[in-house]
């Protein structure tokens, strides 16, 4: 690596914020902190850190704020880790454009993988998003040129909006979409047709997985929405 990615740590907590600053210093990351809302919107734009790691409960500005600011002028990949654990807020967050939402308590494992992930994901987006053509999972093979989609090296027969579902999620390989995110996207931005994504997602998963019950590729995140696999094995 050329130089350690740096991480912006926003947690009013000083507990959790030693703990944090400790294990990612330790796992070869450049650690900045700030405690406040407000200290995270200016350190987010003078640093432009690699990923932040983002308290929804700050002292000043809700957390959800500051990353709907952030996201008015960049793209940098923000990792909300909260202690509110309801689906309504991992969407609320999810569709504010957090890449990822980490409950607390976690372990330490967890939080390495996704911040990993997270940098991965927006590496690659950055890189070559305009040149990739196709993108494998498993025996799962989506070819964007030609639009088809094959499983173990035989087509699977897909409907547009099906197609239109499981490209958008293995364009987001790796990370939640949430249903009212893939409803406007397939829908138009008025629609709010969730029963029948959930027929859509019935059906392609028919098609793909070998026990729809237990998707390989495709999982559920119950309450909040859909994401791809990055990898197949369970
Ligand atoms: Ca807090």
């Amino acid at each position: 690596m050329e130089h350690a990615p740096l991480l912006l740590v926003v947690e009013d907590d000083s507990a959790i914020l030693s703990f944090l600053t400790a294990v990612l210093g330790a796992n070869g990351y450049e650690v900045r902190v700030a405690a406040s809302g407000q200290e995270a919107l200016s350190l987010s734009s003078s640093y432009v850190p690699d990923a932040i790691l983002l308290d929804l409960g700050l002292p000043d500005i809700d957390g959800l704020h500051v990353l709907r600011q952030i996201r008015i002028w960049s793209d940098i990949p923000v990792l909300v880790v909260s202690a509110r654990g309801h689906e309504r807020e991992k969407v609320e967050a999810l569709d504010a454009g957090a890449d990822d939402y980490i409950t607390k308590p976690f372990g330490t494992g967890e939080l390495l993988a996704r911040i990993r992930a997270a940098l991965r994901r927006h590496a690659s987006k950055v890189g070559d998003s305009s040149a990739k053509t196709s993108i494998r999972v498993g025996d799962l093979f989506i070819d964007y040129e030609k639009r088809a989609v094959s499983l173990s090296g035989k087509e699977v027969h897909l409907t547009p909006i099906e197609y239109k579902i499981i490209v958008l999620l293995s364009e987001n390989i790796g990370k939640v979409i949430t249903h009212d995110t893939i409803v406007k996207h397939l829908w138009g931005p008025y629609a709010k047709d969730l029963p029948a994504l959930r027929v859509n997602m019935a059906n392609i998963r028919r098609k793909i997985e070998e026990n729809p019950a237990e998707p390989r590729y495709i999982r559920t995140e119950v309450g909040v929405g859909y994401k791809m696999a990055e990898e197949a094995d369970r």
